[in-house]
């Protein structure tokens, strides 16, 4: 039997190895940068996902409490979909906070909803954050976030346009989505 450790150094190693290769087979030093940045993404991501995953996720809105939150996991949608989250409701432009550490996965516009980030933490969750007004200027995919970065601000965009500006917040599995109100804890004070 192998020690994890020794699996975690080879795969580090494998990973370094790309780098190396890669840097070898470009020629632009941007090129180079911007490719080893995102492999170390990579390696990062990888290593997270080795860690069991959060068993609790501090309130995205700093100013409402988990009991404040109607639950509408699982309500039916239009198209036959079932709602994969819960709706946090908040004044317009109010800050977004990471529930969890992780990465920036992806920051990006979606029909349903609207302006996204979405932030990828331990065991390889994946943290969905929709219908926000704007984003935090200073993040960008790839960034370290922890339960002190804001990603954005509260507003209506996507499928919530024309309703009271909410926080669509969505918890992804490997196996899909799971109901994020029982990890939800309220935030000190
Ligand atoms: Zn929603």
């Amino acid at each position: 039997m192998t020690h994890p450790n020794t699996v975690k150094a080879r795969k580090t190693f494998l990973l370094l190895s790309g780098v190396l290769i890669a840097v070898l087979l470009l020629s632009s030093w941007a090129d180079v940068g911007r490719l080893t940045g995102k492999l170390l993404l990579y390696a990062r991501v990888a290593e997270l996902y080795f860690e069991p995953p959060d068993t609790e996720l501090l309130m995205p809105i700093k100013e409402v409490k988990t009991r404040q939150i109607a639950n509408n996991w699982h309500v039916p949608r239009a198209g036959d979909r079932l709602h994969e989250g819960q709706d946090i409701f908040a004044a317009k432009d109010t800050p977004i906070f990471s529930a969890t550490v992780g990465y920036i996965l992806r920051i990006g516009e979606n029909d349903l909803g609207g302006h996204t980030v979405s932030v990828v933490g331990a065991g390889g969750r994946i943290y969905y954050y929709a219908h926000l007004d704007s984003y935090a200027p200073e993040i960008a995919e790839g960034d370290h976030v922890d339960t002190e970065t804001v990603l954005g601000y509260v507003g209506t965009t996507g499928n919530a346009k024309g309703g009271s500006p909410h926080l669509h917040f969505g918890v992804y599995t490997r196996q899909g989505a799971i109901d994020p109100l029982p990890l939800l804890k309220d935030r000190a004070k």
